[in-house]
């Protein structure tokens, strides 16, 4: 048996995105700022497909724009929010996705002053006494990529608004598991990735209540904030896949089986909160147990899971989200994160515990 429980990383196309992407790759091959028809196919498939995932997101569809991913939508609604702006203090939450904690390192030799609000053990972000009179903007997370930790986002769209601050949130993690309504969470900008949710690699959108200034220049496309000739393709199975059925709660009753599974292995805890998180999600510490060790013992079984995410596992260290919270650089290290999604198996789940236990014990004895 193979089983894939990394999808946080990234998921499996759907095969209902993959067909209307070929179809959309065979015959709307039009540019679709072309004036003939063969354009005007290409572009009604980009203007539907934005339709589709603004209604997802309670967006007005002329707010949202297509981009090739959450790390293009992060850099550029920061960069193009701060550009609009005279003030030179950001607020950052500690557990931020490298995309965005970089840009801040970047913005920092620029000449910003950058302050990153901490997080309690449970991962929740605590904003208090961090924003000043020189905040421009805040930026923190829906859901965390390694804990699945999810913020109330209303909650920090009101006290943003209330400051008189710029707002950004990443939803790459949450699109298609939780509800999400932009207008209600007040955000300035928000970014999403399709290859979370069973769409393809190399698309995502972001949207914008405020005026930016764009990163590129060229073809006017995506109302000249995101110009360039447009991945049509790409768009079409984004929308689709957001349209997907993503079984949320039968995805939350097998993560909790799992759960509850893996905690009656000795020397094992949850890192973060069990409630307020994705329903697909769970991190857990394997006390005295490297993450890296574990991960290779299950890959052997063909088990594929991931210390932390996947775009830092190759960097060295611990997980910057899970020291945020608390836990020891020891600790941090014994963790692995393990992430469903609607096409996970109930006996898939029976398979790793079986396994999992197999692995622990030996492990341990050899203490
Ligand atoms: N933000 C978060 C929270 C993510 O999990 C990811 C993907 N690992 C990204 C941003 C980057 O998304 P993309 O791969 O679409 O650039």
């Amino acid at each position: 048996m193979e089983v894939y429980l990394d999808n946080a990383s990234t998921t499996k196309l759907d095969l209902k995105v993959r067909d209307k992407m070929q179809q959309a790759m065979e015959e709307a091959y039009g540019n679709p700022s072309s004036i003939h028809d063969k354009g005007e196919e290409a572009k009604s498939l980009i203007e539907q497909s934005r339709s589709g995932v603004a209604a997802k997101i309670g967006a007005d569809v002329e707010d949202l724009y297509f981009t090739s991913g959450a790390t293009e939508s992060n850099n550029l609604a920061i960069r193009g929010l701060l550009a609009k702006s005279s003030k030179k203090h950001i607020v950052c939450s500690a557990i931020e996705h490298s995309s965005v904690l970089d840009l801040c390192k970047q913005l920092k030799k620029e000449g910003y002053r950058v302050s990153y609000a901490a997080v309690n053990s449970e991962g929740f972000v605590e904003l208090d006494g961090t924003i000043e009179d020189d905040t421009a903007l805040v930026i923190v997370m829906h859901a965390n990529n390694e804990v699945g930790v999810v913020q109330d986002i209303e909650k920090i769209g009101l006290l943003c608004e209330e400051k008189g601050v710029l707002f950004h949130c990443d939803a790459a993690q949450s699109l298609c598991k939780v509800s999400i309504d932009v207008k209600k969470c007040k955000v300035s900008s928000m970014s999403f990735s399709a290859h979370k949710l069973h769409g393809p690699k190399g698309v995502g959108a972001l949207y914008l209540s405020k005026e930016i200034e764009p990163l590129f220049y060229g073809g006017g496309q995506e109302k000249n904030i995101r110009p360039g000739t447009e991945n049509v393709a790409g768009i079409v199975g984004f929308a689709e896949a957001v349209k997907l059925d993503h079984k949320v709660e039968a995805v939350k009753v097998l993560r909790n089986y799992l759960m509850e599974k893996i905690e009656e292995i000795p020397k094992t805890f949850v890192n973060g909160s069990k409630e307020e998180i994705l329903c697909n999600n769970v991190n857990v510490c394997f006390k005295d147990i490297e993450g890296e060790t574990l991960l290779q013992h299950l890959n052997l079984k063909k088990i594929y899971v991931s210390t932390g995410s996947a775009c830092s596992s190759k960097k060295e260290g611990a997980s910057h989200v899970l020291l945020a919270m608390g836990l020891s650089e020891k600790d941090a290290e014994c963790s692995i994160r393990f992430s469903l999604s609607k096409d996970s198996t109930k006996e898939e789940v029976d398979y790793v515990l079986v396994s999992l236990k197999e692995i622990v014990s030996t492990l341990h004895a050899l203490d």
